[in-house]
C-alpha cells in the first residue's frame, strides 16, 4: 500500500466517516483522484504554496546593505542557510504569510516591497512566491524553526552552505534588480527545475 493509499484509508468526505475512496480517473478529469465510493466526493491534491522573501536592513553604520538569513533548526537540511520562507495557511494572503514567516524564524518585523519570483518546484509538488522586503529594525533573533539568524553583506552570502536550490535562485535574482524601482518578477532559471542533488547543488 502506498503512501497515498494508506492516506486515501483515513480519508473523509463531506458525508463524514465510513465511506470508502477509490484511486481512480474521475469521468472528464486527466488525473487518477481519491473518490468517494458512495458519495462521488473527490479529494484532489494539488501542490502547496510556499511564500518567501529577501529581506533586506538598509540601516547599517557603515551604510552597505544586509540580506536576513536563517540557519535552519529542523529537517530537511537542518544547518544549512535559508531565507525565511514557509507554507501558506489557509485565510492568509501570501503577503502575510511572508510577514509571518520572517516573524516566526527570526522575529523580524518587515515591510513588503514587490513580488520577486515564482517558482515551480513540481518535483516535491511546491509553488514558491518570493518577495523584495525591507527589514524595519534590526531587533532580530532566532526563532523556533532557526539556528541562528544573521544580517548578512552581499560578499557574505554563504553560497556553498544554502538548504535549497530556490534560495540560491532568490537570492542571485535579488542581486540584479537590489537597486531597481520596478522589475518584471522572475521564474525559475531556464530549464532548473530545482531538483536538488545534496552537495552538488
Ligand atoms: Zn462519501
Amino acid at each position: 500500500m502506498s503512501g497515498a493509499e494508506r492516506h486515501a484509508a483515513a480519508l473523509q468526505c463531506d458525508v463524514g466517516g465510513g465511506h470508502a475512496f477509490t484511486l481512480r480517473v474521475p469521468e472528464g478529469d486527466t488525473h487518477a483522484r481519491h473518490v468517494c465510493d458512495d458519495c462521488g466526493y473527490i479529494h484532489y491534491v494539488n501542490p502547496k504554496i510556499v511564500v518567501g522573501s529577501v529581506v533586506t536592513w538598509h540601516g547599517a553604520d557603515d551604510g552597505e546593505p544586509r540580506i536576513l538569513m536563517c540557519r535552519r533548526a529542523i529537517e530537511p537540511r537542518h544547518g544549512f542557510w535559508t531565507l525565511p520562507a514557509g507554507y501558506m495557511e489557509l485565510g492568509e494572503t501570501t503577503e502575510a504569510a511572508a510577514m509571518r514567516e520572517a516573524r516566526e524564524e527570526a522575529c523580524a518585523d518587515i515591510r513588503i516591497d514587490a513580488l520577486l519570483a515564482v517558482y515551480s518546484i513540481p518535483r516535491i509538488g511546491q509553488v514558491q512566491l518570493m518577495y523584495k522586503a525591507t527589514l524595519l529594525s534590526p531587533d532580530v533573533m532566532a526563532g523556533e524553526e532557526s539556528l541562528e539568524v544573521a544580517l548578512v553583506r552581499n560578499n557574505e552570502i554563504p553560497w556553498g552552505d544554502l538548504a535549497f536550490p530556490s534560495v540560491r535562485w532568490a537570492l542571485t535574482q535579488h542581486r540584479e534588480v537590489a537597486q531597481a524601482g520596478a522589475f518584471v518578477p522572475f521564474t525559475n532559471p531556464a530549464g532548473d527545475m530545482g531538483n536538488m542533488v545534496h552537495g552538488a547543488d
